[in-house]
């Protein structure tokens, strides 16, 4: 069994960005909007703001109230739209429940939205157009590929189906020629499904979902969920310590899918910027 190691393919390939970056000779501009005080965004803030930093981006963290008008949102995001200076573009979920996350996600420019869930961008990928594509897909691409693990013509079997993570991943997936399962909570007899997968992705937000008896032997095994525990420690939808011995790769929690996503984002942000110029 080969652990994928998110931290060590995430440092390499930000130190290759960072070359490509200095090519360029110019600041990339990246803001992050946060709205309210969800303590897990805290911490993918600052994870952000720490890459940003690495790939001397011009960042930008703009804190807005809980009870923050959505007409001041908008109005915030259209003159980050209409500012040059400014590559790329995101507003961190989850937020709060009386706005439109839907509607404001989708008032970023396209060729500015580093996050990739407008409906453009969205419609774009599974059109299997270049674009801008959700930074924890791409990780997953980007992971399998650094370990030279085959993704056409598998059968890759994801659970959830987020517009974040399942879904635009079952879109990706396609483009790469896999053979695409996607389930969800409404799915019966889920075993049946993951027991077929030779690349099995768990995005689902349940500790310990995926079990010893429903991964296939040999296969590859992608953790994206991130749970907290009581004891605050992280734990992913995966039994990693029963399953790890069965498999031959697998993704820990934390130090795999999560450290791809954080990576991506510096890409995306290049991407947009090498777009828009
Ligand atoms: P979400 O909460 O938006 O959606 C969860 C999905 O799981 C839904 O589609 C639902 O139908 C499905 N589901 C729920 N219970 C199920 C069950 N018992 N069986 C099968 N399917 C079930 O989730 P999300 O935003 O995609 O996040 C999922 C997990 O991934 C969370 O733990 C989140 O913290 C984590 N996450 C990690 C990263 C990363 O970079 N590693 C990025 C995004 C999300």
């Amino acid at each position: 069994m080969t652990i994928l190691d998110g931290k060590k393919v995430k440092e390499e390939k930000l130190n290759e960005l960072k070359e490509q970056i200095k090519k360029l000779n110019e600041k990339l501009g990246l803001v992050v909007i946060q709205i309210g005080e969800d303590p897990a965004s805290k911490v993918y803030v600052s994870q952000k703001e720490k890459m940003a930093k690495n790939l001397n981006f011009k960042f930008q963290h703009i804190k807005l109230p809980e009870d923050v008008e959505e007409e001041k949102v908008l109005q915030i995001i259209d003159d980050l739209n209409n500012d040059d200076s400014i590559d790329g573009i995101l507003v961190q979920m989850p937020m709060p429940k009386h706005l439109n996350a839907k509607k404001i996600q989708n008032r970023i420019h396209p060729n500015k939205d580093v996050d990739g869930l407008t409906d453009i961008n969205m419609g774009r990928l599974a059109h299997n157009v270049d674009t801008l594509v959700p930074c924890t897909p791409m990780g997953i691409i980007h992971l399998l590929e650094y370990y030279k693990i085959d993704i056409s013509g598998k059968n890759v079997v994801i659970v959830g189906r987020s517009d974040l993570v399942g879904k635009p991943l079952a879109s990706l997936m396609t483009n790469y020629n896999a053979t695409v399962t996607l389930c969800h909570s409404k799915t019966k007899n889920l075993n049946e499904f993951t027991t077929n997968a030779d690349i099995l992705i768990a995005a689902v937000g349940v500790p310990k979902l995926i079990k010893k008896d429903d991964v296939k032997e040999n296969s590859v095994i992608i953790d994206v969920g991130i749970n907290r525990m009581k004891d605050n420690t992280l734990c992913g939808d995966v039994d990693f310590e029963n399953i790890k011995d069965k498999v031959s790769f697998i993704t820990p929690v934390p130090g795999g899918v999560g450290q791809m996503t954080v990576c991506e984002l510096g890409y995306n942000t290049y991407k947009a910027h090498l777009l828009r110029k």
